[in-house]
């Protein structure tokens, strides 16, 4: 298998659309009172009659969940109809407890919306079919010779956004599903976390020939679990179509599942063998009606959304563009950022800004990194940062310092000026004439090294510093050292 790209193959062009199904944050399942909050207990222990699928009981739609659909079809610019309806999806399968899905089949919540991603700097929409509510499964664990069932995740409620198959590469998908995230994760209403499955992805993939208006036949790939994962599979899929084609052979609608560990899609269900679903609408639930007043009420709702976060931060705080989208693409690292900055009153806006940006994506990062700590968890709280930004602004500390004191904070998750404090550790030497004597010194004493600098050898200059450095005991500033340091080398040059 080749490991290049085939997006730039020129004599096929590839076609793909994403289903992605969304669990949503919802306290309770989606249509009844079980909690959601099932991850880490006992099998079958949040069930009740009306999840576990038993004859005669009622489902009652989540208002919640509703909400959250309205919330994510609306930050994916789609249209809300007035009304929308539930519909039975009928299917026989272990997993399904009722022997059928509520799901929604010709008139779902929303529909013609559109995603925008960055494409390496060309904005590409991406058209939304559709996003629609539904009810999750139960689990199955399949061992030899026996299935185990959890019926906890039956019920849950689960968001289907479908796109149009407007994308052409396995990596514009996978950007558009890292893109998905994001918006979800922002808008509350998603993990988004696809290592555990409450974010999955089945991708609709064909290739035609370069020019061609018809669309090629399709394979629906499935079990992918990581963004990673879906351009991998994509690449395979897509190589593997066009060798088919190439070869004179004809591509059969089917299902195939991507099986990690070989790196290959497999074949799993022929088109022949596809679901015959016999919807019809849900006869125990009402239509769904929704006032526009509703709906806008919703769309006021919406938070902040990441193109608009990092936009922001680009013009109000003056963030480059690089920072701007690492600070942006994790919501968290953004909040800690704003957070920051909250607790950062009477600082020069755009100065503390660049400052707190270059501490969070180097020293902070750094330091949750090596203690395997979410951002979230930060024992460094956004006011202790700010305090140590206010402390490196006033020059009491050295930036030297100032590692080993978030450091220190880190762990104790003690204020910077506390630790300041507690150790003792003196102002800066800014004192000119302290620091000149000292360079001169310095000067004296390192003849080789001050030879060496005059001959052109500019790391001399380090060693130089460095001497100084010590001489402070670390109480100097760097860059002031190194400008006086080479203006007096400059002024003693012999002639
Ligand atoms: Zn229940």
């Amino acid at each position: 298998m080749a490991t290049t790209s085939i997006s730039v193959d020129t004599d096929f062009e590839v076609v793909i659309g994403l289903e992605v199904h969304a669990q949503l944050l919802t306290k309770s399942k989606m249509f009844c009172g079980c909690s959601t909050g099932y991850a880490n207990e006992a099998a079958n222990t949040h069930v009740c009659p009306t999840c576990m699928g038993m004859p005669g009981v009622l489902p009652v739609i989540n208002q919640e969940a509703v909400t959250y659909t309205i919330m994510t079809a609306l930050a994916l610019n789609c249209s809300i109809p007035a009304y929308s309806k539930f519909d039975r999806k009928n299917y026989p399968y272990p997993d399904l407890m009722k022997g059928y899905q509520i799901s929604q089949y010709d008139v779902p919540l929303s529909h013609d919306g559109y995603l925008t991603i960055d494409l390496h700097g060309q904005l590409r929409h991406i058209g939304i079919t559709r996003v629609h509510l539904e009810e999750d499964t139960a689990r199955l664990t399949h061992r030899q010779g026996y299935s185990l069932i959890d019926v906890n995740r039956a019920g849950t409620p689960l968001m289907e956004i479908v796109s149009e198959p407007d994308m052409r590469s396995p990596e514009e998908a996978r950007f558009y599903m890292q893109k998905l995230r994001e918006i979800l994760v922002y808008l509350g209403v998603s993990s988004g976390r696809m290592e555990e499955g409450s974010l999955r992805c089945d991708a609709n993939i064909s290739v035609r020939p370069r020019g061609q208006q018809k669309l090629g036949v399709k394979s629906e790939i499935k079990n992918m679990n990581s963004f990673r994962s879906v351009e991998r599979a994509l690449e395979y899929e897509a190589q593997r179509q066009i060798e088919v084609l190439r070869s004179g052979g004809v591509i059969q609608q089917e299902t195939r599942g991507w099986v990690e560990n070989r790196g290959i899609t497999v074949s799993q269900r022929s088109k022949e063998q596809a679901h015959d679903y016999r919807y019809f609408p849900e006869p125990d639930l009402p239509p769904l009606v929704l006032s526009r007043e509703r709906i806008e009420e919703i769309r006021r709702m919406l938070p902040e959304l990441p193109d608009a976060r990092r936009t922001r931060y680009k013009s109000e705080y003056g963030l480059a563009e690089q920072d701007a989208n690492v600070m942006t693409e994790d919501k968290a690292l953004g909040d800690y950022f704003e957070r920051v900055m909250a607790a950062s009153q009477g600082s020069e806006r755009k100065a503390r800004a660049k400052a707190a940006s270059n501490w969070i994506l180097s020293e902070v990062v750094r330091l949750l990194n090596a203690h395997s700590i979410a951002v979230q968890d930060c024992p460094l709280s956004p006011a202790a940062l700010a305090n140590l930004l206010d402390l490196l602004d006033k020059e009491r500390i050295t930036g030297k310092q100032g590692k080993e004191i978030a450091d220190e904070a880190f762990t104790s998750g003690e204020m910077p000026e506390a630790i300041v404090e507690r150790k003792g550790i003196k102002p800066p030497i800014s004192d000119l004439s302290t620091l000149e004597h000292i360079i001169e010194e310095v000067i004296a004493k390192n003849t080789k090294a001050v030879n060496d600098y005059r001959a052109g050898k500019t790391n001399a200059l380090q060693a130089l510093v460095g001497q100084v450095m010590k001489q402070t005991r670390g109480q100097a500033k760097a860059d002031m050292v190194q400008t006086l340091l080479r203006k007096k080398l400059d002024e003693t040059q012999p002639a």
